[in-house]
């Protein structure tokens, strides 16, 4: 339902936990967050209710630059913690929030599972993590394997994908649900929806459908999903807070 990323100098909790509060007004049914700490760990906090009590759930040293967040209006598995995004893969090195639905799923995670994937909820999303997972190997950029993934995948997606070893990216793409990069000073902001990112900057570049981005700190760059490069000016928001 709502995805929220950043990527800098701060800790990214404050403003993953601010953002998803300002996507509430979509309604949802459960929560979560996760960012890089230590390069190689990721910290996961997810919870069925309110984004109020996700806040109250993230203990005190959940600290990390690069993270990403999730409201969840469930499609596929009911609302608990468990099926709440992120989802990780088997070594819990990359993590994925999702919006939108998978249609090949089950399919999927069948072919998945007789590979070793073990699967920890019953989303559709949960197969993305497993797949980027397969793809991102030694020196394997998180770009190629998620465009790797995303080829295996039939339906609708709008996704913010980390890898705890490469905590300098991440990996966004579009296809029938909303992905906004908000542009900062040496940072850098995602959401589903500009409205959880006005208050930290004006400057923003939306996603097409079919495109992917790869966000860092200081800067971008967008590219269709067969790899060709394409150019995006940012435009200013515009809006009254
Ligand atoms: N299909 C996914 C799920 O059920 C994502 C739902 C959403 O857009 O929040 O978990």
């Amino acid at each position: 339902c709502g995805i929220v990323a950043y990527i800098g100098p701060k800790d990214a909790t404050a403003f993953l936990l601010e953002g998803l509060q300002r996507l509430e007004y979509r309604g949802y049914d459960s929560a979560g967050v996760a960012v890089i700490g230590k390069p190689g760990t990721l910290k996961v906090c997810k919870t069925k209710g309110r984004v109020a009590d996700l806040a109250a759930a993230v203990p005190a040293r959940f600290k990390g630059t690069t993270g990403i967040g999730h409201t969840r209006w469930a499609t596929h598995g009911v609302p608990s913690d468990a099926n709440a995004h992120p989802h990780l893969d088997n070594a819990e090195r990359i993590a994925v929030v999702h919006n939108g639905i998978i249609e090949n799923a089950d399919e999927l995670r069948a072919k998945l599972t007789a590979e070793g994937a073990v699967f920890r909820s019953e989303t559709d999303t949960e197969v993305l993590a497993h797949l980027v997972a397969a793809h991102v190997g030694e020196g394997v950029e998180l770009e190629d394997a998620v465009r790797a993934a995303l080829g295996h995948v039939v339906g609708t997606y709008g996704i913010a994908v980390v890898d705890a070893d490469q905590p300098d990216r991440i990996v966004v793409a579009r296809n029938g649900s909303p992905i906004v990069l908000g542009l900062g000073e040496k940072e850098m902001f995602v959401a589903s929806d500009v409205a959880a990112l006005v208050r930290y900057t004006r400057q923003v570049v939306h996603l097409e459908d079919g495109e992917l981005a790869t966000v860092r700190a200081d800067g971008f760059r967008t590219l269709t999903e067969d790899a060709r490069t394409v150019t995006r000016q940012p435009s200013t928001v515009d809006w009254e807070i």
